[in-house]
């Protein structure tokens, strides 16, 4: 039977994770993949996490099932550490999933069995598995306006304009900070301005949350999603715990639905229940474990919060430095928006010419559309990848 089957497309970052290997030149820069990595280019097993893991490891008495959707407690915990005060427990609806990816195709699952009929907007860019998942699924997507390629950030205006073709029964996907590929973030105004369209059209939004923490910080960047999901009647919020507590094949996140009417939530809890049920049973238990501890024990939550401003200050300045080496040898500010953008992403704006000199003549490695992982850089390779991104004539 499987002679109906073709190949799949090779995927684009594994590919050239593979050419970044085969690649001899000891100075050449991987800004490809994306995982947090810090300066001697490692990405960590975080200092909480591992002191849970091995509390766990010498405490667990069982391996027995939990619940179909996941430890209570890790729910509870996640709740609080991504919606804080904005709603009261009855309000959010919980399930533990398999990463944020997991997370992701339930959401898109569950409001299908909500409305057969179903479009998703979602920004142009996006995360490429947004749109793989929902070809996978036959569910129509809608693309609308979000980077503005001239200037590198956010095209609020087209965007807004766009939205507001939404429909009742349709999901407005929203990364919720650190836009992944871009970097660019609406600001504080045009999250409201968003929330506005949102409520007049009628259309469900879904936030998903994956770099909570890697922005501005972590109630920082939880802030948009507090306020759509205390403004409006629903919020779906797909959560990753990959990046933020650095594990990512342990393969932890949940998904959440919020809603103003505790009724329908208790359904919508029903349905996330099911829906584990129904693609994997029980989600995995280790990772989830292991950062509930870390966010319920005073002492290890302090030392998590710690090492996590240090990989997001990291980050930034990464970021200024590497603007700043720009602005001295282009003589503009015309990258500027490098240190403005959050996460781990930024997209630099270069032609797939652009990127392929960076790599053929300089080996630097960024994926086709010119995104760079900002972690993958170090203060002494910021300024080779500047000269390389002015020598290829971005
Ligand atoms: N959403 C976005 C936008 C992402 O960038 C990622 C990680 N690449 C995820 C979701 C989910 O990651 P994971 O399944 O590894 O938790």
């Amino acid at each position: 039977m499987f002679e109906t089957l073709s190949q799949q497309p090779p995927d684009k970052i594994i590919e050239l994770m593979k050419l970044y290997a085969d690649d001899p030149r000891a100075e050449k820069i991987d800004l490809g993949v994306g995982v947090y990595k810090n300066a001697e280019g490692v990405t960590p097993v975080m200092r909480a996490i591992k002191a849970a893991e091995k509390r766990l490891w010498e405490e667990q008495t069982t391996k027995s099932y939990v619940g179909l959707t996941g430890d209570p407690a890790f729910n509870d915990a996640m709740i609080d550490l991504v919606l804080g005060d904005a709603l009261s427990r009855p309000h959010v609806a919980s399930a533990a999933t398999p990463g944020g990816t997991g997370a992701v195709r339930q959401a898109f699952e569950l409001a299908r069995m909500a409305n057969p009929g179903l479009r998703v907007f979602v920004s142009d860019p996006t995360w490429p598995n947004h749109l793989s998942i929902l070809k996978h699924l036959g569910i129509e997507t809608v693309p609308y306006r979000y980077f503005d390629d001239a200037t590198c950030t956010v095209d609020s205006e087209g965007m807004l304009a766009d939205l507001e073709r939404a429909r009742p029964g349709d999901i407005v996907l929203l990364h919720g900070c650190c836009h992944n590929p871009t970097g660019a973030n609406p600001g504080a105004a045009a999250w409201r301005d968003i929330v506005s369209v949102l409520r007049t059209t009628g259309a469900t939004p879904m936030i998903d949350l994956a770099y909570q923490g890697f922005g501005d910080g972590l109630a920082a960047d939880a802030g948009p999603t507090r306020l759509i999901a205390s403004s409006l009647p629903e919020t779906l919020i797909a959560v990753s715990c990959s990046k933020n507590f650095g594990v990512y094949r342990e393969r932890t996140g949940a998904l959440m639905a919020a809603g103003q009417d505790t009724d329908r939530v208790a359904a919508v809890q029903d349905n996330l229940a099911y829906l584990n049920r129904q693609n994997y049973s029980f989600p995995p238990d280790h990772g989830a474990r292991a950062v509930t501890m870390v966010l319920t024990d005073p002492e290890l939550r302090a030392d998590w919060e710690a090492e996590l401003e240090e990989m997001r200050t990291g980050m930034l300045h990464l970021r200024e430095a590497l603007a700043a080496e720009l602005r001295a040898r282009a003589g503009s500010d015309r990258f500027a928006f490098l240190a403005e953008h959050r996460g781990m992403f930024s997209r630099l704006g270069a032609t797939p010419e652009q990127v392929q000199r960076l790599r053929e003549d300089h080996g630097v490695y960024m994926v086709g559309d010119s995104r760079m992982n900002i972690a993958g850089l170090n203060e002494a390779t910021v300024p080779i990848l500047a000269e390389a991104i002015v020598r290829a004539g971005v």
